[in-house]
């Protein structure tokens, strides 16, 4: 989320550049570092890498610099294949070059987008219709109002909708393959695929022996063990509480939370300020769109809730979570009346405090 440029994923020639110039970081100290590894001592390192529209942090605990530094690599090449098939940016990209393809015979697809798309129908049933990944010719239609500055055509809107609908997706998970039953149909995986690929960046270093460790995708988090002698890891939330001065932190373990809201994504045209998120049914963009912040056993799954629940109505939002195994969420709506708040059972809060107003990104994952 939070980088106004990057509605969805963004134009792949900045990320590439970047990446060029090495955006890797590592923030070890470096002295004592034969040392500390002789000692055994474990060690806190921070890499970055912009994709997908967002910055990718990587923090992990290791003994080691250069092992460290090269799980996070293979972790952020793990990354840059994701990007490489879920893209809605790329021409190039697996997915818009099935769409291309367009309404007919049923095509094969990789693993990866198979399982992503598995889970977005998944969590489509579950919310009622209001997570939907066949949203893609709305949220251009939206995209362009965005850039023109003024709310799109009712009737290019109502023309776009009907491309859109999961009940004209066609899975076979046999053969793996993906049949699109509509013409000009357009997947967009923008609320899903940052989930997936911090779960999949965690799962590489998990894969290398790295458990004590976490990847923020920009907000979509994915929260491996511990860091040494603590309970978890502090992540702070900005929901939209921060305006009134409010701070949220959680300190979680083995899990994935993710926040949505329209801090920074948003079009203002005749005194309403639209969301970067659609509302299905009407394929029109949410107005005073709630900050939802969802945490769950992985980020796939907190991605497409938070995006699910800032559609779905409060009430309908908590009941759709809690049917969710693990799964618990914070909604923050807002009214003429202000902002209100409600939790589901289980939400892991330890702390709702009033603190001075943070300029930071919508949520954080505090070093530890
Ligand atoms: P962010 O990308 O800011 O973290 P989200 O995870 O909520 O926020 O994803 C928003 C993106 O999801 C939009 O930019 C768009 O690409 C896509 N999208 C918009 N509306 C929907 C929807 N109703 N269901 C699924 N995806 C959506
Ligand atoms: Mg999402």
């Amino acid at each position: 989320m939070k980088d106004q440029s990057a509605l969805g994923f963004p134009a792949p020639a900045i990320g590439a550049l970047l990446l060029g110039l090495a955006v890797v970081t590592c923030t070890a100290p470096r002295t004592g570092a034969t040392d500390a590894a002789r000692r055994g001592t474990l060690r806190r390192f921070e890499f970055s890498l912009a994709r997908m529209g967002t910055t990718f942090n990587i923090v992990l605990y290791h003994t080691e610099e250069e092992a460290a530094s090269k799980a996070a690599m293979a972790a952020f090449s793990r990354v840059e294949r994701l990007e490489a098939i879920f893209s809605d940016f790329r021409e190039d990209s697996e997915n818009l070059r099935l769409c291309r393809l367009g309404a007919g015979m049923p095509r094969a697809v990789s693993p990866e987008l198979y399982f992503v798309l598995e889970n977005s129908l998944k969590f489509s049933q579950l919310s009622g219709g209001a997570f939907d990944v066949t949203i893609g010719p709305v949220v251009q239609v939206w995209r362009e109002a965005r850039r023109a500055g003024k709310a799109p055509d009712p009737g290019r809107l109502a023309e776009a909708k009907k491309s859109t609908g999961v009940e004209n997706i066609i899975l076979d998970g046999e053969q793996r393959t993906v049949q699109l039953l509509l013409p000009r149909m357009r997947l967009d995986f923008g609320g899903i695929a940052k989930g997936y690929a911090a779960d999949e960046a965690l799962r590489v270093l998990k894969s290398r022996g790295i458990r004590m460790a976490l990847v923020d995708a920009g907000g979509d988090i994915s929260i491996g063990s511990a860091p040494p002698g603590q309970a978890g890891w502090r992540i702070e939330v900005r929901n939209g509480l921060e305006a009134r001065g409010e701070r949220v932190s959680m300190v979680l373990h083995d899990l994935g939370v993710a926040t949505s809201g329209d801090s920074f994504q948003f079009l203002e045209s005749g005194g309403a300020r639209y969301s970067h998120i659609i509302d299905p049914a009407s394929a029109v963009a949410l107005k005073n769109s709630p900050g939802v912040t969802v945490v769950a056993r992985d980020a796939i799954t907190a991605d497409a809730l938070a995006t699910a629940l800032s559609v779905t109505p409060v009430e309908q939002g908590m009941s759709v979570v809690e049917s969710v195994d693990g799964a618990s969420a914070a909604i923050v709506s807002r009214s003429e009346k202000g902002a209100e708040w409600r939790v589901s059972r289980g939400f892991p809060l330890i702390q709702r405090q009033r603190e001075e107003l943070r300029t930071a990104g919508p949520q954080r994952a505090n070093h530890n």
